[in-house]
C-alpha cells in the first residue's frame, strides 16, 4: 500500500488508554467522514470497535493504515467545541481522548451494528376519550389517531402509518393539545404555564435578580438555601428565562428517585419541551433524548451524573442541584465528576453555571468565601417555619429495643398520635451488621471481601454487602464449636420489625434497597407516605434527600456514631451534610419538626458546632483544619488504587512506583496503604495517595507514572482517581 495521501486519513479516538486517537484510511467506497462522526474499525487481530472521528489530517505518518470498516453516519453526533471540552476533561482526569469520549457516549451509539435510534411511543395523556372527542370535533384524523392510540397504545407513529400517511406529524399536533405525550422521554409541558399566586421572598428575589443579570457569560453561582427556601422556585424562573432567549438548559440532579419530582415541578411550569435522562430509560431511549436535544427538539433536560455529556444546540445555562452530592462522582471506569465537569462546561462555552445546595460541597465552600462563585444565600423558608429543633439522645449503656431507646420510641408514639408521620433514618439495611462468637468473638466474615456478613433474617441468610455473596447461618462458631452465636447491632430490616412489633403492620414502612427495588416500588412507597395517615418510615440515605413529606414532624438517627471513627478526611462533612438534609425533612409543614440524634457521644464537639452554630460556621471551622492539614481543597488530590489476587505481587508493584516518585519535591506521596476494603472478591486492594499544591505537579507526575508502569503490560490491575471521593 502507498502512504496515505490527502483526504484518506481519520483519526480515530478510541476506548484505549495508550493514545489520543489512531490514523486509519478511508478506501475509495466509502464516503469521508466528517469530524465528530462515529466509525467502526478494526483494532488488534479480531477486534471491531466504535470510535469517533476527531481528525482528517490529511496524511499519516503511518504507512499501511487498516482502512474504516464502516461509517456509521452523515451528520456529526459531536460538534467541533464538545470534542475540544472532552480533550480537556481527558487531561484533566488522566485518560486519553478515546476514553473520554467513549465514556461520554450511551451505550446505544457504542454498539457497532448501527440500529437507527428507536423511534418514541406515543400514548394518551390524562385526558379522558370524552374531553379529546370534543377537542377533536373538528379535525377527525386527529381523532382517529387519538382513538386508535387509546385502544391499542403506546405504539410509534410508525405503526399508525395504516391511519395517515403523515401519522408523526398528527402526533405532535397531539402533543401540542395535551391529548398526546411522547413518554416517558419527551415530554411537552403545559401550554399556559403560570407561575403560582405566591411572592417570592426577598432572599428569593435578590437570588434570581443576580441570576437574570448574569445570563450571558461563564459564571459560577452557588445557590446556597437551607431546605425549604425555594431555590426549585429560583431554578425554575430561571429557567424560563433562559428559554425565553430560546436557550436550552441542562438540569443535573444526584439520583434518578428525585428525578421525577423536580422534572414533574418543572414540566408544569415551563413552555416548551423536556426530557428526563437517566440509567434507568432504555438505552434507546437515552440516546434519543441525545437526539433531540443535538437537534434542539428538548429545551430542558433533566438528567442524573452521565447527563452532563448530553450535546445541545444552544445550550445557555447549567443548573446542578444538590452539588455536593457524592453520586456526582463516577465510580468506575473514567472517574469524572459531573458537579466539575459542569463548571469546565461552562467554562469551555462561556455560560451560566448554578450550583445549589442547603450543604455546599466544601469545595465548592471554599470557592465562594474566596470569591472565585458568587455566593448567594437563602437563609430563610418560604413558609416562615421554623428549622427542626435537634435532641441529642445519649445511648452509652441504655438498654434499647430493636435499637431504638425508650424515649426515642415515646417520642415517636407521641407523634403518631398527633396524626403526623415519623421518619426513623439508620443507614445499614437488613437484620444486623454482624454475626458474631460470645465465647471466643469470632465474626462472620466473607470469603472473598475483608469485610462482615450481614444478617438478612427475612432470607434466612448472611450477605455481603461488597460481593452479594450469601452464606447460610452456622449453627455452631466454627472457630470454638459454641452455640453461643448471636447477632449484633441493628439494620433496617431489624428495627423495621421491632416497630412492627409494637405498632403494628399498617403503621411501619420500610424504605431500604431491599424492601424497595424497582422504580415502580420506589413510586408505590412513596404514595403509601403521601396518602397522609401517621406512620413511621423506616429509611436509609435512600431516603434522606429531596423528598416532601409535609406530616413529617420527627426524624430520628439511629447511630450517627460511625463516622467519627471514620479514616476519611470528608467523613464530618458528610456527616453533617447528611444530618442536615436529614433534619430538613421535618416539619416542612404546619407543625416545627423535630429532630433525635442517637449518640452515645453526646459531647463530640461536631454537634455543637453544626447545630448550635449552622452549617456556614462548621464548614469554615472545618475549613481551618483541612488547610492546617493541607487537605483538599487546599492541596489537590489523586490516588493510585490497585487490585491483584496476590498480595505481595501487589505490594511489590505499588512500592516500586512509590519508589519512583522518591525525590520528587512537589508532590508527597503516601503508601502504598490498603484500601478501607482492603479485600474484595478474592482481589487484594491497596493504594497510593498523591498530595500536590499545584495541580500540574500532580498530573505530571501521573503521566511519567503511567509511561513508567503501563497498565498495559503490568499485571497488576490499577487505575487513577483525580480528585477521589473514596478511599
Ligand atoms: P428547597 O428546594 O430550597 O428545599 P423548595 O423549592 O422545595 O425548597 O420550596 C419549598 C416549598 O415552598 C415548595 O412547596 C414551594 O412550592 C414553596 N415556595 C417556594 N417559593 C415560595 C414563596 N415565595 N412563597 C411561598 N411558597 C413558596
Ligand atoms: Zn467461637
Ligand atoms: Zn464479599
Amino acid at each position: 500500500m502507498n502512504p496515505a495521501t490527502t483526504h484518506q486519513v481519520v483519526q480515530v479516538a478510541l476506548k484505549v488508554p495508550f493514545a489520543d486517537h489512531l490514523d486509519y484510511a478511508i478506501d475509495q467506497a466509502t464516503t469521508m467522514p466528517q469530524v465528530g462522526c462515529r466509525v467502526v474499525v478494526p483494532l488488534g487481530r479480531n477486534k471491531q470497535l466504535v470510535g469517533v472521528v476527531v481528525g482528517l489530517p490529511g496524511h499519516s505518518e503511518h504507512q499501511q493504515l487498516k482502512p474504516v470498516t464502516r461509517v456509521l453516519e452523515t451528520e456529526p453526533l459531536f460538534n467541533q467545541k464538545d470534542l475540544m471540552l472532552l480533550k480537556k476533561a481527558a487531561r484533566y482526569y488522566q485518560v486519553s481522548w478515546g476514553e473520554m469520549i467513549l465514556t461520554a457516549l450511551p451505550v446505544w451509539f457504542k454498539k457497532t451494528d448501527n440500529n437507527p435510534v428507536p423511534e418514541e411511543l406515543w400514548w394518551q395523556t390524562s385526558a379522558t376519550p370524552a374531553a379529546a372527542k370534543q377537542a377533536l370535533s373538528k379535525a377527525p384524523r386527529q381523532w382517529d389517531v387519538f382513538h386508535y392510540l387509546y385502544q391499542h397504545g403506546p405504539l410509534t407513529s410508525k405503526s399508525l402509518s395504516h391511519l395517515s400517511a403523515s401519522a408523526a406529524q398528527i402526533c405532535r399536533q397531539l402533543q401540542d393539545k395535551n391529548l398526546l405525550s411522547a413518554s416517558p422521554v419527551c415530554q411537552i409541558s403545559n401550554q399556559h404555564a403560570q407561575n403560582p399566586g405566591f411572592t417570592l421572598t426577598d432572599d428569593q428575589q435578590s437570588t434570581l435578580k443576580h441570576l437574570l443579570s448574569h445570563d450571558a457569560a461563564f459564571r459560577v453561582m452557588l445557590l446556597d438555601g437551607i431546605t425549604g427556601s425555594g431555590k426549585t422556585e429560583v431554578y425554575i424562573r430561571f429557567i424560563q428565562h433562559v428559554l425565553s432567549k430560546a436557550q436550552q438548559v441542562l438540569v443535573l440532579v444526584p439520583e434518578i428517585g428525585l428525578t421525577p419530582q423536580l422534572f414533574q415541578e418543572i414540566s408544569h411550569r415551563i413552555d416548551g419541551q423536556l426530557a428526563v435522562l437517566h440509567s434507568g430509560l432504555s438505552a434507546g431511549a437515552r440516546a434519543r433524548v441525545w437526539q433531540h436535544a443535538h437537534q434542539g427538539l428538548v429545551d430542558v433536560v433533566v438528567a442524573t451524573r452521565s447527563g452532563i455529556f448530553t450535546p445541545f444546540k444552544e445550550l445557555g445555562a447549567i443548573i446542578v442541584d444538590e452539588e455536593h452530592d457524592l453520586s456526582y462522582k463516577q465510580q468506575e471506569g473514567v472517574r469524572y465528576s459531573a458537579r466539575d465537569m459542569a463548571v469546565l462546561r461552562g467554562q469551555h462555552i462561556n455560560i451560566p453555571v448554578v450550583l445549589g445546595s442547603a450543604t455546599p460541597g466544601f469545595e465548592s465552600f471554599n470557592h465562594a468565601r474566596e470569591g472565585r462563585y458568587d455566593w448567594l444565600k437563602l437563609r430563610s423558608r418560604t413558609n416562615q417555619s421554623p428549622l427542626p429543633v435537634v435532641r441529642l439522645q445519649n445511648t452509652l449503656n441504655k438498654k434499647q429495643n430493636h435499637g431504638l431507646s425508650h424515649e426515642s420510641f415515646s417520642a415517636i408514639v407521641q407523634q403518631l398520635e398527633a396524626g403526623h408521620q415519623v421518619l426513623v433514618f439508620l443507614n445499614r439495611r437488613g437484620w444486623s451488621p454482624r454475626l458474631l462468637c460470645h465465647d471466643c468473638g469470632w465474626v462472620a466474615m466473607c470469603d472473598d471481601c475483608d469485610a462482615a456478613l450481614t444478617y438478612h433474617k427475612h432470607l434466612g441468610l448472611l450477605r455481603c454487602h461488597h460481593c452479594e455473596r450469601r452464606y447460610s447461618l452456622p449453627e455452631f462458631c466454627p472457630e470454638c464449636g459454641s452455640q453461643e452465636v448471636e447477632t449484633m447491632g441493628v439494620g433496617t430490616e431489624r428495627l423495621a420489625s421491632g416497630l412492627i412489633e409494637q405498632l403494628g403492620e399498617d403503621q411501619v414502612i420500610r424504605f431500604d434497597r431491599d424492601a424497595v427495588r424497582t422504580p415502580k416500588q420506589w413510586q408505590q412507597s412513596l404514595n403509601q407516605i403521601r396518602q397522609a395517615r401517621p406512620c413511621v418510615i423506616v429509611g436509609t440515605q435512600m431516603l434522606a434527600k429531596g423528598h416532601d413529606f409535609p406530616l413529617l414532624s420527627l426524624v430520628v438517627v439511629v447511630n450517627v456514631d460511625n463516622s467519627f471513627f471514620s479514616v476519611d478526611f470528608r467523613a464530618m462533612e458528610h456527616l453533617a451534610q447528611l444530618m442536615i438534609q436529614v433534619s430538613g425533612r421535618a416539619g416542612r409543614a404546619q407543625t416545627r419538626g423535630e429532630v433525635i440524634l442517637q449518640t452515645q457521644f453526646p459531647e463530640h464537639p461536631f454537634f455543637n458546632q453544626l447545630f448550635d452554630r449552622g452549617y456556614e460556621a462548621f464548614a469554615s471551622e472545618q475549613l481551618k483544619e483541612r488547610a492546617e492539614m493541607m487537605f483538599p481543597p487546599f492541596a489537590h488530590l489523586a490516588i493510585i488504587k490497585a487490585q491483584h489476587h496476590d498480595e505481595r505481587t501487589l505490594d511489590q508493584w505499588l512500592t516500586a512506583m512509590v519508589e519512583f516518585c522518591s525525590g520528587n519535591e512537589q508532590v508527597s506521596v503516601m503508601g502504598p496503604l490498603p484500601a478501607t476494603l482492603a479485600k474484595k472478591q478474592k482481589q487484594h486492594r491497596m493504594q497510593i495517595i498523591f498530595s500536590a499544591a499545584e495541580r500540574k505537579f500532580l498530573h505530571h507526575l501521573i503521566q511519567q507514572l503511567k509511561q513508567h508502569f503501563s497498565p498495559r503490560k503490568s499485571k497488576v490491575l490499577w487505575f487513577v482517581d483525580i480528585d477521589p471521593v473514596s478511599f
